[in-house]
């Protein structure tokens, strides 16, 4: 076999052994978001670059080096998005959505694309869990939003997760920041580097995330922002950490956080996996009060995080978390002839009509073969059609598990049977699952 190219690199394929724990992980999160009043919304994946040069900011190594851009072929700049917010707020505003009730909780899941070193953790298309919440400026906001990303995880089973806080303030307090850190780095200047050099003019606080050792040596003595903070920035702060400590949400007041994208203000956050190495932060976000402005909106206080679904799932691996097992086949038609493929596959359709997972013979398989593919798949039942069964209308329901046999009649009572069957079984599921839940 000479295959003619091979998957991009830094990309993943998820296998259909695999996409169970997708979906379970990708389910959990959207339910759980649900239950926290927010709605799935959806955007295209790629947008015109200068959304994410306005919003992601141009002075982010996300736009500085990471983006997939391209020319299409009327001439248009068009960008893989790098992220989800950008896309989320342009959906927001194109829809005037901003009009409606506020705040505008919405969450997502959506392939980013960025043109990074891959490495464990590292993909140059990962996947994000996110939510956003338009137009809510109260500091409980930011703490509904943290709670929301910690259920997630604690409902999922992931252990050894810190929650690590800062704020960075507002344009105002930030600009005497501003100052302050640049004396600090001009100081070090010719030990930074060349692309840090560059931001020392336009915005040195992408210093301080910069993931070159020297640099980060560097900014490890740097002035903090939290001795900055405005009085109102302030006390906003105070009133996230006090919300976290009333509901019992551990954290971690972490100076260096400063995330990656421009558009952020004040709350900022990290969950951080002590499973990671590196790449150890699992989900990031924060309050982005001036983006929807910045887009050419109204001024709308808004606030999100991203969780990269890649790197959670890494977590769930490392800490051997349990995910539910995916459902079986309920019941596998081996039969033998064509006169009894062609009843099967008729018997096959009316019971997936009705619910029930059903398999049959779409390959020629011998009778042997067949049970034995039957046993591979984890097929509950099997019911054995040939022409004596064709004839007397009567054929024999298998237990797989027991080995025990029933007579069945191959008439409008075989449905009944075996809804009912497939019912009680999924009803088992769920008390299984309660009952795990209840514990
Ligand atoms: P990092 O500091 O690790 O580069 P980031 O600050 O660039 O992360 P965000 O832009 O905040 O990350 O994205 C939110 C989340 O998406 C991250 O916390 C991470 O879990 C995930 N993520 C970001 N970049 C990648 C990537 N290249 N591959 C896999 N997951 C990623
Ligand atoms: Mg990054």
């Amino acid at each position: 076999m000479a295959l003619i190219t091979k998957a991009i690199r830094g990309t993943q394929d998820v296998l259909p052994a695999e996409s169970y724990k997708w979906q379970h992980v990708e389910q959990t999160a959207l339910a759980i978001a649900r239950d926290y009043g927010f709605r799935e919304m959806r955007a295209p994946v790629f947008e015109h670059t200068e959304l994410f040069q306005r919003s992601v900011g141009e002075t982010t190594d996300v736009v500085q080096k990471e983006m997939y851009t391209f020319n299409d072929k009327g001439g248009r700049s068009i960008t893989l998005r790098p992220e989800g917010t950008a896309g989320m707020a342009r959906v927001l505003l194109e829809h005037g959505l901003q009009n409606e009730p506020l705040p505008v909780k919405v969450s997502y899941i959506t392939s980013c694309y960025r043109y990074e070193k891959p490495q464990a953790g590292r993909l140059r298309e990962f996947h994000q869990f996110g939510v956003e919440c338009f137009g809510a400026a109260a500091p409980q906001a930011d703490a509904e939003v943290i709670a929301l990303a910690r259920t997630i995880l604690n409902e999922l089973g992931v252990t050894g997760v810190a929650l690590h806080i800062n704020s960075i303030g507002c344009p105002e307090c930030r600009a005497k920041y501003h100052a302050a850190l640049k004396a600090y780095f001009e100081g070090r200047k010719d030990d930074l580097c060349e692309t840090c050099r560059g931001r020392l003019d336009r915005n040195p606080m992408r210093i301080l995330d910069c993931k070159s050792p020297v640099c980060s040596e560097i900014a490890a003595g740097a002035p903090v922002m939290l001795d900055y903070l405005c009085d109102d920035c302030r006390a906003h702060f105070d009133t996230v950490k006090a919300c976290l400590s009333e509901a019992e949400i551990e954290y971690e007041i972490d100076t260096r956080i400063v995330r990656g994208l421009d558009y952020y203000t004040r709350t900022v956050f990290e969950f951080v996996s002590d499973a990671l190495g590196a790449q150890s932060t699992v989900c990031g976000g924060g309050r982005y009060d001036g983006l929807i402005d910045e887009l050419g909106g109204p001024h709308l206080p808004s606030l999100g995080f991203g969780m990269g679904l890649e790197r959670l799932m890494l977590i769930l691996e490392a800490k051997g978390a349990q995910f539910p097992t995916p459902p079986r086949c309920e019941v596998y038609l081996v039969s033998m002839g064509d006169k009894a493929a062609q009843r099967c596959f008729a018997i096959a359709t009316r019971l997936r009509d009705g619910g029930v997972s059903v398999e049959c013979d779409t390959v020629g398989r011998s009778l042997k073969a067949q049970m034995k593919y039957a046993d591979k798949i984890g097929a509950r039942y099997t019911i054995v059609v040939g022409d004596n069964e064709l004839e007397s209308g009567l054929a024999q329901l298998k237990n797989m598990e027991t080995g025990e046999t029933d007579e069945i009649a191959l008439d409008d009572s075989l449905y009944t049977t075996l809804y009912t069957k497939s019912l009680d079984r999924q009803l088992a599921d769920m008390t299984d699952l309660f009952g795990a839940v209840a514990e």
